[in-house]
C-alpha cells in the first residue's frame, strides 16, 4: 500500500533523494567505497559540502558576509551555542512553544534575557502581537514554525535590532531576508535531510565581540574557518541535504516550494474549516503554520478521536497523531509531501465524518 507520510521529524524526504543515497551507500561517487566509509577530507566529499553549501546560499540567496556551516548536535545544541557566541549583554525573545522555551531557558544561563511575550498561558495557540522588541539587545530570537503547535511566523519581523531565528520547521519553504539577521540555524530532519545536521547561516562580523572564553567547538569562527571540517561532520545526512538542495532547484527554488507549500495547506484547512467533526488548534489564520496542521476533534466527538488515527493508518496515512501536549491531529506538510497525499487525508476525514 502506498504510505502518506506526515510525521513532523524525521520526516518525509524526496524519493530522489532517497534513491540518491541508497545508491551513494552501495557505491559513493564511482568511488567504488559505501558513502559511509570514505574520508570526509576525500576530494569526493569536498565536492558534496562544496555544492551543497553552494546551493543553500543560491536557494536562500545568502548575501556577502554571511557563512553557512553543517554542524553537529541538532538544533538544540544552537540554543546555547547561539548565546555563547552573540550574547553579550541582553537579547530578546518571544515564547512560542517548547523550542522557543528550550531556547530561552539555555541563553539565560549566559545573559540577560527578556521574553517580551508568550502565548503559554493558551497552550501556545497563537502568535503573541503588539510587544515592543527594545533597541539595547544584542538580538531578538523568535521560532519562525512552532511545530508541536502548528503556529508560524512566515515573515522577517522588523525590529530595531539583529534578528536570530530557529527555522528548523519551515526554512525552505519561504524567501528570507537574510541581511536582517545575525543567524540561522535549522536542524536537517524537518525540511531536508535525515537526522545528525545543522545548518546555520551566521554574519561573519557578528562574531567575535563576546567576552566569555569559548571552547573550540562552540565558536562559529572554528567551523568558518575549517569549512565546517574541523571535525568530522556529519557525512552521510550532508550527502542527503545536497540531494534534497539540487531537487529544490531543479523544482524551480525557493518561490515554487512555498507555492506548492501554500496549496497543500490551503487544502488541509479548507477541508478542517468546513467540517463538522474536526476543529483546528490554531483559529487566526494569520497564525497558522503551512507545514505543520494541528486540529482536533469537535467536544461531541471527542471519543473518536483514536478511531480515526487507526481509520487513517488503515489507509496508509502515517504519523497524524498529534504531539502529547496538544493532542488530536497533527499533519506535517513538509516540501516533499505531495499535494496527492493531502488530498488522501481530506478524503479520509470526509469519509470517516461520513460514517459517523
Ligand atoms: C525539531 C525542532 C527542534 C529540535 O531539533 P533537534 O535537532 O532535535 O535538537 C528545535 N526547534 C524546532 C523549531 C524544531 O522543530
Amino acid at each position: 500500500m502506498k504510505k502518506h507520510n506526515f510525521y513532523a521529524g524525521p520526516s518525509i524526504l524526496s524519493q530522489q533523494t532517497i534513491k540518491a543515497t541508497a545508491d551513494a551507500v552501495l557505491n559513493f561517487a564511482d568511488t567504488g567505497l559505501s558513502i559511509l566509509e570514505v574520508s570526509h577530507r576525500s576530494k569526493e566529499f569536498q565536492a558534496v559540502i562544496d555544492e551543497a553549501t553552494a546551493l543553500v546560499k543560491e536557494l536562500l540567496d545568502v548575501p556577502a558576509g554571511y557563512s553557512v556551516l553543517w554542524l553537529g548536535g541538532g538544533a538544540s545544541t544552537q540554543f546555547y551555542m547561539i548565546p555563547m557566541n552573540l550574547l553579550r549583554t541582553k537579547a530578546a525573545f518571544i515564547d512560542t512553544g517548547t523550542w522557543a522555551h528550550n531556547a530561552i531557558k539555555e541563553a539565560r544561563l549566559f545573559g540577560e534575557v527578556e521574553v517580551l511575550a508568550t502565548s503559554e498561558p493558551e497552550n501556545y495557540t497563537f502568535i503573541p502581537k503588539g510587544y515592543t522588541v527594545p533597541a539595547d539587545v544584542d538580538y531578538f530570537h523568535y521560532t519562525s514554525n512552532n511545530t508541536i503547535y502548528g503556529t508560524e511566523m512566515r515573515y522577517d519581523p522588523d525590529v530595531p535590532c539583529r534578528l536570530v531565528a530557529d527555522m528548523s520547521s519551515d526554512i525552505f519553504s519561504r524567501p528570507i531576508d537574510i541581511s536582517k539577521y545575525d543567524a540561522i540555524y535549522a536542524g536537517a530532519q524537518k525540511n531536508l535531510a535525515p537526522a545528525g545536521v545543522t545548518i546555520v547561516i551566521v554574519r561573519d562580523d557578528a562574531l567575535g565581540h563576546v567576552d566569555r572564553p569559548l571552547p573550540t567547538m562552540i565558536d562559529y569562527r572554528t567551523h568558518i574557518k575549517k569549512g565546517s571540517m574541523f571535525n568530522t561532520p556529519p557525512v552521510l545526512p550532508i550527502y542527503s541535504a545536497l540531494q534534497t538542495l539540487r531537487y529544490y532547484k531543479e523544482l524551480g527554488g525557493i518561490k515554487e516550494l512555498e507555492r506548492r507549500d501554500l496549496e497543500k495547506a490551503a487544502v488541509l484547512y479548507d477541508a478542517i474549516d468546513s467540517s463538522k467533526m474536526f476543529v483546528g488548534t490554531v483559529t487566526d489564520p494569520a497564525d497558522r503554520s503551512i507545514m505543520n496542521v494541528c486540529f482536533v476533534m469537535k467536544p461531541e466527538y471527542k471519543e473518536l478521536e483514536k478511531d480515526f488515527v487507526d481509520f487513517a493508518t488503515a489507509r496508509g496515512l502515517v504519523g497524524i497523531k498529534g504531539h502529547r501536549s496538544v493532542g488530536g491531529f497533527r499533519a506535517s506538510l513538509y516540501n516533499a509531501l505531495p499535494l496527492e497525499s493531502v488530498k488522501a487525508l481530506v478524503q479520509a476525514m470526509q469519509d470517516f465524518e461520513a460514517q459517523h
